[in-house]
């Protein structure tokens, strides 16, 4: 058997027609840039969150840039993030003119919460964590910190679209956050796409300027702005495409709950959280990242049984790109980050081919 660790041709042909319709649609109309799909969109974006606000944006990298700038974010302020994060995390901040600074990682592979304060000096302005693999931190431990230092919070929910704590969807804590489109995200169109979050009135109407070359509808020209609109074909997809999202969770916390059940228990491997392990946690599986004791070995045993895995980051984290200038050292991340392999976890696997990387895995174990 061979499972290849993602199909990227997958997420076009299993709804072709759908696509297809769409795109006849909107072409025929010749409705392309800032139009009515868009904003509906937007909408139906934002009622799935529960924020206030949704803008499309040309991708979460720069979602995330203009809601720190939206947000008032100055030349010099610290912005604390988890270094297990895309780099897209960092450059943000950096573009936005902040000066991004790495917070060591959890044993749940997103921030460390008793990490967080000794990062912060007087010129600490944010905290932004990544609600990463599909999982939204403890809110309110971030809160807590925030509060008593008197702290913004920015999320970058990338990887996070319907996951929850508490029963509060990713990307509605903070002054904003980034959501992205990107094919392999859990809600991923045939492109770059991604949209920012927020519930603040005028968050919300900074970045719907700063999106559109600072531009209001009467064409002034209010502020530098940038162009970085998400557009209205890909707008017309994801709204189509969101109709059926709940059932992609449904299905991705199934395949999560089938690699527990077989996976669960075998020495030397550690396990994302499952499913129904915290009732507080509501993940949704974008990515499915176990630990091993071996994971350069498992890695090359499972690619000789036909079994795609990836190494998070091409295996470095944020702060381990010195070129960058990152001079810090955080143990436990650099530890897990030698130990970490992504399975395959995706809407165009079968049951029989997570139970076929599961038996390898257990092989591999055994022997
Ligand atoms: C994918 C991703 C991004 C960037 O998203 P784009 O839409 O590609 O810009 C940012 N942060 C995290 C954690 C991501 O996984």
């Amino acid at each position: 058997m061979k499972v290849p660790f993602f199909r990227y041709s997958h997420i076009y042909t299993s709804s072709e027609q759908s696509y297809l319709n769409v795109l006849r649609d909107v072409g025929r109309r010749g409705a392309f840039v800032l139009q009515q799909d868009l904003a509906e969109f937007e909408q139906a974006l934002a009622q799935f969150t529960g924020a206030k606000y949704a803008v499309g944006v040309a991708n979460a990298t720069d979602g995330l840039q203009m809601a720190l700038m939206a947000g008032g974010l100055e030349a010099g302020d610290e912005v604390l993030f988890c270094a297990h994060t895309m780099m897209a995390t960092a450059s943000a901040i950096h573009y936005a003119g902040g000066i991004p600074v790495p917070v060591e990682v959890g044993p749940d592979h997103l921030i460390d919460f008793s990490k967080i304060e000794m990062a912060i000096t007087p010129k600490t302005r944010s905290i932004c964590p990544t609600q990463l693999n599909g999982r939204t931190a403890n809110m309110d431990r971030v809160q807590a910190i925030a509060d008593k230092h008197g702290l913004q919070i920015y999320e970058d929910a990338a990887q996070a679209l319907g996951s929850k704590w508490n029963g509060k969807c990713a990307g509605t804590f903070g002054v904003a956050s980034c959501i992205s489109f990107y094919p392999a995200k859990v809600l991923g169109t045939l492109g770059d796409a991604g949209a920012v979050l927020t519930n603040n009135e005028d968050v919300y109407n900074q970045l719907m300027l700063l999106r559109n070359h600072g531009r209001d509808d009467k064409d002034d020209v209010l502020l530098w702005g940038f162009n970085s609109r998400l557009d209205n074909l890909h707008a017309a997809f994801l709204h189509m495409q969101l109709k059926d999202y709940p059932s992609v969770i449904e299905r991705r916390r199934e395949l999560a709950a089938r690699y527990q059940d077989q996976l669960g228990g075998i020495e030397g491997i550690i396990l994302p959280p499952s499913p129904d392990s915290d009732a507080r946690h509501f993940d949704i599986y974008q990515n499915y990242e176990i630990e091993s004791d071996r994971r350069d070995e498992l890695k090359i045993f499972l690619e000789k049984n036909g079994v795609g895995t990836h190494i998070p980051w091409g295996g470095k984290l944020v702060h381990q790109f010195h070129r960058l200038g990152f001079d810090q050292s955080l143990p436990f991340s650099e530890r897990l980050m030698s130990r970490m392999l992504m399975l395959p976890m995706n809407m165009s696997l079968s049951n029989e081919e997570i139970d076929y990387v599961c038996a390898q895995i257990f092989k591999f174990c055994r022997g």
